[in-house]
């Protein structure tokens, strides 16, 4: 057996490199499973030998500890922001101004780098360890979000290479689409309000006092620029751009790839000029070019304006933007009560999609706006985000057209509406509310939840509009004839859940729909109530995320499920307890205590259990090892051989877990036909994929399939 000091290194340094592979050159060698096993016995062995426990090891990223709030830091060098340049004659102005500042007619030799929308940071290395991450701030002064950027698993605390001295690396935080995507849809959820784009998410979260939830966020970063103190000699620096991106991905840190070296202006226009639609296929949100004179010795003798660098500019691509009519306001009422303008739009095509709903978070951002109900407006559209009205066009406006007036009662059960003082949101009080009631009922259903397939939202309008339902015990009480004789559209969506969504698809947004209501029929019916009962025999946590408890998303409730086994041990949690659980903070717990002490709830939980609902936490069933134990497939597209659910059952019965949507933790997916986003994610994250035809060989002989 090695001595503990050694086998600590030897962990740490194949930890570093495993992080290396999977962050910066985004090229894994192991499995997340392995690379878990890995952390384990790191954390394991330094819990055995404190003494050995060290500030730049892998397994410190997160103190465990929120922060009380963010002291401030001076910059090595100002970091100085850039003029911007939005056309080709402006580029073509920029590079003037640069060669008659070098006293040059040759072409300038530039990088092109495409320009992360995220957030500037710079980070500390002292002899290659992580000392602090500092945001830009003012320029001068930032905030010290050191304990945030350690929590960033794509920033190394030690470089490869560790160069000798101070080094402050300068790079940009972002947060990826994906995890993007999967955030707000968690947001939403657990009836949180959204980030209206993947920059402000990033923003929200490293000023966020809990590097525990910075840490699961999954941020990345890409990194560009290195400073040194100006009085080191030798200079630790390379002396050009392009050598200074290599360098940086050889200490080990992330460096966007597709910089391009560009002989003159011309290159730098054509550059620009490919992305411009191009960079929507990426996983992250880019909003221009930066372009830097090459080498330092021009720079350093083109210097600096009192605002900009003289040697760089950013390009930036022009926003997509149309105009259409605003044709109504309609307010939508929320699960939470929280009472919100929809704006409703004649339909326009824009980057791609058509859009009729956009949304307009408050009514103080109307007024702020001054939007008006039958206004053109400017809409805009970028990355993944739900579009926005950016500004009535005040010209065109027609005369006399009155303001929007938000209404005072809740357009659905007309309770007079709520604002606390420090809120900027209306809420709808009565809990009973049929619009809230609604809501609740699929998100209750919903497939993160309680996961009832076939109770969608025209049913769910239907069984509450007829009084069949009033809570979620009511649904355990729903019989075959009562479901059968029932009349409704199944097809029917309501405006806002498009609105809600991601992009409408168009056959979503063409015009008003003719509704043709069918009867349920028996099989469908039958069908259901299977759901529906299949669904008390649910893990907790599942029940516990249904209940739509305001600030507990899905992992809160997996936490809460583990921590305490069983419903009554959660109602019964005090504050500190409930605190203790990780992934559960302070507002969390106050909302739970809020939940729980409520007599209603205590109402609702006793008709839950009466009506039959596993409270508790489930009995492991004693089953011999299967040989997919610890794999989890996904399954998406249409299977052809067999039903989802044989496959779905044959899987179970070997061992693998099924789920619903694909992580770096999905081993493997299965691509039917006419797979989508699973199926793009599973590439993007590069889970294997396999078709049909290698499922079937995997249920007849999973000992012998490669990729597992
Ligand atoms: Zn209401």
């Amino acid at each position: 057996m090695p001595a503990p000091a050694d086998r600590i290194d030897a962990l740490r340094a194949r930890i570093r490199h495993h992080e290396e592979r999977y962050y910066v050159h985004d090229d894994p060698e192991i499995s997340d499973a392995e690379f878990d096993g890995l952390m384990r016995e790191l954390r394991e062995l330094e819990a055995g030998h404190p003494d050995l426990v060290t500030s730049d090891s892998p397994s410190q990223r997160v103190s465990g500890r929120p922060v009380e709030g963010f002291a401030t830091a001076e910059h090595l060098l100002p970091m100085l922001s850039l003029d911007n340049a939005y056309d080709d004659g402006e580029l073509s102005a920029f590079d003037e101004r640069v060669r008659k500042g070098l006293a040059i007619d040759d072409p300038v030799r530039y990088v092109a780098e495409l320009k992360i929308d995220g957030l500037s940071i710079a980070v500390t290395y002292d002899d290659g360890r992580f000392v602090r991450g500092v945001t830009r701030g003012d320029g001068v002064i930032g905030e010290d979000v050191s304990a945030n950027v350690r929590a960033i698993q794509a920033i190394p605390l030690r470089l490869s290479k560790a160069p000798a001295g101070r080094l402050e690396i300068r790079g940009e935080i972002y947060f990826p689409r994906p995890a993007f995507a999967r955030l707000n849809e968690e947001r939403e959820a657990s009836g949180e309000p959204l980030f209206a784009n993947p920059r402000n998410a990033a923003a929200g979260t490293l000023r966020n006092l809990d590097p525990q939830l910075v840490a699961r966020r999954g941020l990345r970063a890409f990194f560009y620029h290195a400073v040194a103190p100006p009085d080191v000699d030798p200079d630790p620096l390379p002396g050009s751009q392009i050598a200074l991106l290599r360098t940086l991905a050889t200490w080990g840190l992330p460096v966007e790839k597709h910089w391009q070296g560009c002989d003159g202006i011309a290159a730098v226009q054509a550059f620009c000029a490919s992305w411009a639609d191009t960079r929507r296929q990426l996983p992250f949100d880019t909003d221009g070019i930066v372009i830097k004179v090459d080498r330092r010795e021009e720079r350093a003798r083109l210097g600096y304006t009192s605002k900009f660098p003289r040697w760089a500019t950013a390009f930036k691509f022009p926003a997509q933007q149309v105009t259409t009519r605003l044709l109504r306001i309609d307010v939508q009422v929320g699960r939470t009560g929280a009472v919100t303008p929809l704006a409703v739009l004649e339909p326009v095509l824009l980057a791609g999609s058509t859009i009729q709903y956009a949304t307009l978070h408050n009514d103080e951002e109307i007024r702020r706006k001054d939007i008006r109900p039958g206004d053109q407006v400017l809409l805009e559209k970028g990355g993944d985000v739900i579009p926005k009205i950016v500004k009535p066009i005040l010209g065109v406006r027609p005369e006399g057209l009155p303001p929007f007036e938000m209404p005072t009662t809740c357009p659905e059960c007309h309770s007079t509406l709520e604002r606390p003082d420090d809120e900027v949101v209306w809420r709808c009080p009565n809990p009973s509310c049929p619009a809230r009631l609604r809501r609740s009922l699929e998100h209750f259903a919903g497939r993160r939840a309680m996961n009832i397939d076939g109770l969608g939202q025209a049913l769910v309008d239907k069984l509450v509009s007829l009084g069949l339902v009033h809570d979620y015990a009511d649904l355990y009480h729903l019989t075959v004839e009562t479901l059968a004789d029932l009349k409704f559209d199944a097809q029917a969506r309501r405006a806002d859940r498009v609105a809600a969504g991601r992009t409408a698809r168009a056959d979503e947004t063409s015009g008003p729909r003719v509704l043709t209501p069918r009867r349920f029929g028996e099989k469908s019916a039958s069908a259901l109530v299977a759901q529906i009962d299949a669904s008390r025999r649910h893990d907790l946590w599942r029940l516990i995320f249904g209940l739509g408890i305001r600030h507990v998303g899905e992992r809160g409730a997996q936490a809460l499920a583990d921590a305490f086994g069983t419903m009554a041990a959660v109602a019964a949690a005090r504050v500190e307890q409930l605190t203790a659980v990780g992934d559960v903070g302070p507002v969390v717990a106050a909302s739970l205590r809020r939940f729980f002490d409520a007599p209603e709830s205590v109402a609702l939980l006793a008709r839950l259990e009466a009506a039959g609902l596993h409270m508790g936490r489930p009995v492991p069933e004693s089953r011999a090892p299967g040989p997919l134990d610890g794999r989890t497939i996904v399954l998406t597209g249409t299977l052809q051989t067999l039903t989802r659910e044989d496959a779905t059952g044959q899987l179970l019965a070997l061992g693998a877990k099924v789920a619903g949507s694909v992580s770096r933790k999905t081993s493997l997916v299965v691509a039917g036909e006419a797979a989508g986003s699973k199926l793009d994610k599973a590439r993007t994250l590069g889970v294997p994929v396999v078709d049909e035809a290698r499922l079937q060989q995997l249920l007849d002989d999973p000992t012998r399939f490669p990729v597992l």
